[in-house]
């Protein structure tokens, strides 16, 4: 089949490699690949810290995306000769005060045997520059973490030429039946093909014949550190901190860098809020107080495509045409599923009735509108 996806972020990218390799003809359009919410993603896969009350539809699937990691990053790595950063390093969730340990201990009765509880000491042993006021936490052998920036640029280089530098304005749909039969670009090409795959991100809104999806922009600050040689390693472990009820993150890479994030927040400035960051940087040296001898190297904003309960919006929404969006704050960590399940429904095979019902686009009724807020978010990135 002759395959368009709109969107090369790592759903896109990821998706068109997979229908690549089940031997369609591909094309992606994105003007700026991999620059909206893919480039500011930490990429932890953390099945596990991700686990909160009340999401009941998202972790089985979060569960099945873990599952297909390994193998997804390694027959990557192995196609196109590039790293992806995939660690298997475990996680260390760790709290500060009373209130932070009760919120992990919930954590560890939701997950049984996959947590392991530790004691302030026993974490500082892990990670010898811990503060003193780490005072206990869990250690999560089964969340791990990639980077995202290395995933997508394999990805590019994988699907080479087959990604065109051009927004697409509308999917085209035949009058009477709906049928989708390709694209208009921005600058006005037009482009034909057996199925559309829409995974704009946020940017599925604004497109002219996909429907209105109930998308949000949630946005996230985020800092990537250099720690100097001369306190390497500084971090060894994926670290999760709850300080005093504030959620932050510390991600070490091989290559000595540190993502530190991230805020969660759906109003404030569309682009890095000093107060976002000045929260992370307060809460992360609280639990590693070497965090104020790293070198800033990058702060960045991007906004996380939101959706109404964090369950992605995918499935098929008219003949011809397929959405693949609304991957809020786990789109990394769902990237091999998001392929696999986009994949077999542009090629009409079933998935899974329990998928399909929990992914439908369509399951909060109707169609939404594209909202000011989405358009404004979107060009920022
Ligand atoms: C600060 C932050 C930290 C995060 N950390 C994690 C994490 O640790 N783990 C995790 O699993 N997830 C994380 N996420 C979430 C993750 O980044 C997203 O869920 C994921 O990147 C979504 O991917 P996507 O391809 O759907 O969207 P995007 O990466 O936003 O890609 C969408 C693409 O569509 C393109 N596009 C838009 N409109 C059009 C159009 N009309 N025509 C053509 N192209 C178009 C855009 O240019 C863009 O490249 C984080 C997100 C943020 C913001």
């Amino acid at each position: 089949m002759r395959i368009i996806v709109v969107g090369a972020g790592i759903i896109g990218l990821a998706s068109a490699s997979e229908l690549l390799r089940r031997g369609h003809e591909v094309t992606v359009f994105d003007p700026a690949p991999a620059a909206g919410a893919s480039r500011a993603a930490a990429g932890m896969l953390a099945p596990t810290t991700e686990l909160a009350w009340g999401q009941d539809a998202l972790h089985p699937l979060l569960a099945e995306a873990a599952a297909r990691y390994p193998a997804f990053v390694a027959a990557l790595e192995e196609r196109t000769g590039l790293g992806t950063g995939h660690r298997r390093t475990a996680t260390l969730a760790v709290g500060v005060d009373a209130a932070d340990r009760a919120t992990l201990a919930e954590l560890a009765t939701l997950r049984g045997g996959a947590v392991r509880r530790i004691t302030g000491s026993e974490a500082r042993e892990l990670e010898p520059a811990f503060a003193p006021a780490v005072s206990g936490g869990l250690l999560v052998s089964e969340d791990h973490q990639v980077d995202p920036r290395l995933v997508t640029a394999a990805l590019l280089a994988e699907l080479g030429s087959r990604v065109r530098l051009d927004a697409v304005a509308a999917v085209e749909r035949e009058p009477g039946s709906g049928r989708a039969t390709g694209i208009r670009s921005a600058s006005g090409e037009r482009a034909v093909a057996d199925e559309v795959l829409v995974a704009a991100g946020l940017g599925a809104t604004l497109i002219d014949g996909v429907p209105r999806l109930p998308l949000r922009p949630v946005w996230g600050d985020i800092l990537r550190l250099r720690v100097p040689d001369a306190i390497r390693p500084l971090l060894t472990h994926t670290v999760r901190g709850l300080v005093r009820g504030s959620a932050v993150y510390l991600v070490p890479r091989e290559d000595g860098e540190l993502v530190l994030g991230a805020t969660v927040r759906e109003g404030g400035v569309e682009g890095v809020q000093a107060g976002g960051v000045l929260a992370l940087l307060r809460d992360a040296e609280r639990i590693l107080p070497g965090i104020a001898e790293c070198e800033v190297v990058e702060v960045l904003a991007r906004a996380r495509p939101g959706s109404p309960d964090a369950v992605p919006l995918l499935g098929r929404v008219a003949p011809g045409l397929v959405v693949a969006t609304g991957f809020d704050r786990h789109g990394v960590l769902l990237t091999p599923l998001a392929a696999e399940l986009g994949s077999d429904l542009v090629e009409g095979r079933d998935v899974a009735p329990a998928f399909s019902a929990a992914l439908d686009p369509f399951r909060f009724g109707g169609t939404g509108v594209a909202d000011a807020t989405v358009a404004s978010a979107l060009s920022v990135a």
